[in-house]
């Protein structure tokens, strides 16, 4: 390998990293990634990884190295690289309408290019369906304590992790908490604390008044709030209150999307019907830029009740929308998703990784909770079974840099959930092998017996 000194020189001295800390940055030496393929990567060194976690952030879903998605955008860019605006391309016809094909009841596909950009698309469309539908009265938006929906202002407005959003206010008005559902953690001493935790939304619509509520926007599992499944009988009843007060429910999939939990989307798995569904990593498994804002027929007719009205029309624009690489690379992700039965692998390989999860619970105390959907999986760390009361933040860290050291990459809860940093993440890529799980579980296992004995 060529000396790439020069370039982690150039990394430290210029690029300012995201989520690190920059003073415990300039201490260590930078790693930069030179090389991908299936599940491992390499760095500069040439020392490979075996990487837990799709890129860092969960988004790699048919691993790295892909050659025909590689030559799809290629091809599409020797053709028409750009249009945005009020034209079409052809990429970005086919994808929606593939993507429509997978979402029973879905119609529209708005394209950008982040997933707080797709999430901030739909409080723009609930804040112009006030406006012109209810007189302004609905024009609330309700979110979930722990979940995460973006890094913009408006997404942060709506940010259940206080220290993402901590700093960066004032926010604007409108946006309303929820308790969250997570049951390891009980909020409520019930036997049915699906319905239960779903029963709180309702109490805080009551409060806020229901006719000023337009929307209600949800993880259908949150991720870095802690890997958080629902609890049994959440959604349907988060259905039936939605439907009560004529409050649009909008999925954020940013994460679950395109197969992440076993699915095409982690709503299917509960039987919810969305009227918004916003996706992006998987969407391209990174290998281009895609967001999409997903509706229904119903929403996008409520957009276009006056033709003569100039303002009459969802009045945004997304340049990079119009870049024709993302549905490119998302035509051919979907296609590699389908004929290498990659929504099934990730079910089985779910199942096994959660099991190992388990073993590994029976012999370390200090994993209190294990969670997971598909190849979406979290063990909760307790410093005491009984108090449930956190692991201690350090030594967590400490478990995923023992994991790095033994060439095995994987995540930990943000430090942005105050006294919540302690759940071990594991999202690999749909391609996992039965060894590649066993790998990952059996370095967590090293790692758990030498940070906490
Ligand atoms: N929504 C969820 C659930 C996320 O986890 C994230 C990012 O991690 C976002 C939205 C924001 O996506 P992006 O970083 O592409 O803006």
């Amino acid at each position: 390998m060529n000396d790439l000194s020069p370039v982690i020189a150039a990394d430290k001295a210029h690029v300012w990293h995201h989520l690190s800390q920059h003073k415990q940055y300039e201490t260590i030496d930078p790693r930069v990634f030179v090389e991908g393929k299936g599940m491992r990567l390499w760095d500069a060194t040439g020392r490979e990884f075996l990487d837990g976690v799709s890129g860092g952030v969960w988004t790699v879903n048919v691993g790295y190295g892909r050659e025909s998605i590689a030559n799809a955008v290629r091809d599409q860019l020797l053709k028409l690289n750009y249009y945005a605006g009020a034209a079409g391309t052809v990429p970005g016809a086919i994808f929606a309408q593939q993507l429509i094909e997978k979402m029973p009841g879905m119609s529209r596909v708005y394209y950008s290019n982040s997933g707080s950009e797709a999430n901030e698309k739909v409080y723009k469309m609930v804040r112009q369906i006030a406006a012109r539908h209810y007189g302004g009265k609905k024009w609330k938006i309700l979110y979930r304590d722990r979940d995460y929906h973006g890094t913009t202002i408006g997404t942060l407005a709506t940010s259940g992790q206080d220290q993402r959003a901590m700093q960066y206010g004032p926010y604007p008005d409108g946006f309303v908490r929820v308790p969250h559902c997570l049951e390891y953690r009980k909020q409520w001493d019930v036997e049915n604390y699906g319905e239960r935790a779903a029963d709180a939304i309702e109490e805080v619509i009551l409060r806020e008044d229901p006719d000023t509520i337009g929307a209600l926007v949800l993880e259908p599992v949150t991720a870095g709030g802690g890997v958080i499944t629902p609890p049994e009988g959440y959604w349907q009843r988060v259905q039936e209150i939605c439907r009560k007060y004529d409050i649009l429910l909008h999925i954020d999939e940013v994460v679950c999307g395109v197969g992440r939990t076993g699915m095409w989307f982690g709503y299917q798995q509960y039987g919810i019907e969305p009227d918004f569904v916003t996706m992006a990593k998987g969407v391209a498994s990174g290998y281009a830029a895609i967001s999409c804002t997903v509706t229904t027929e119903r929403v996008f007719d409520m957009f276009k009740d006056d033709a003569s009205d100039p303002m009459g029309y969802f009045r945004d624009i997304s340049t990079f929308g119009g870049c024709t690489s993302g549905p490119a690379a998302a035509i051919e992700n979907m296609r590699i998703i389908e004929e290498e039965g990659l929504l099934d692998n990730c079910t089985r390989m779910g199942a096994r990784l959660v099991g190992n999860l388990n073993a590994l619970m029976e012999r370390h105390r200090i994993i209190g909770d294990v969670r997971g959907k598909g190849l979406f999986c979290g063990a909760e760390l307790v410093a005491d079974r009984a108090t449930k009361e956190p692991a201690d933040e350090k030594k967590v860290q400490a478990v995923v840099a023992d994991c790095m050291a033994q060439g095995v990459i994987i995540g930990a809860t943000n430090r942005s959930v105050p006294g919540f940093n302690n759940t071990l993440c594991l999202s690999p890529a749909l391609i996992s092998t039965e060894s590649d799980i066993d790998a990952l579980t059996d370095a967590i296992d090293g790692a758990l017996t030498r940070v906490f004995g």
